[in-house]
């Protein structure tokens, strides 16, 4: 159910402490960890503790909660002194989701291509 933490979703393992991840940054809400395939210097998750497969959904049910992932992403980029960097949400396979659990990544520390590919 959504809201609830799902058997077989890799986030919800890495919430419980079931897989390992680099933690950057932990609330109530939210984890932020480094991505394991990073692709610039900064790229860090930051995911909510609840399940939601993906950020509308995440903000339609939890908004305060999307909002604090939204928050969270700026203290990762502020954490690496940066005040230029992307906060991306893929969404759907398409777009290149891959998992399922709502996450957004934080990417920084070189120049980033607008249109992104
Ligand atoms: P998506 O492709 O769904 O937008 O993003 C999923 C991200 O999770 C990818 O950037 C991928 O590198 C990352 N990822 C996949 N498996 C793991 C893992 O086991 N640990 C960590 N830290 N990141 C992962
Ligand atoms: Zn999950």
């Amino acid at each position: 159910m959504a809201g609830q933490p799902q058997d077989d979703c890799l986030f919800c393992k890495i919430v419980a402490g079931e897989v390992p991840a680099t933690i950057v940054r932990e609330t109530e809400t939210t984890v932020a960890f480094q991505d394991i395939n990073p692709q610039a210097p900064t790229h860090v998750l930051v995911i909510p503790r609840v399940h939601y497969p993906d950020a509308a959904s995440l903000a339609a049910a939890a908004p305060e909660v999307a909002a604090d992932v939204l928050r969270e992403a700026g203290q990762v980029a502020a954490a690496h002194d940066t005040q230029s960097y992307r906060i991306v949400f893929n969404t759907g396979s398409g777009a290149g989701q891959t998992v399922f659990h709502a996450h957004a990544h934080v990417l920084a520390g070189r120049g980033l291509q607008w249109p992104p590919g």
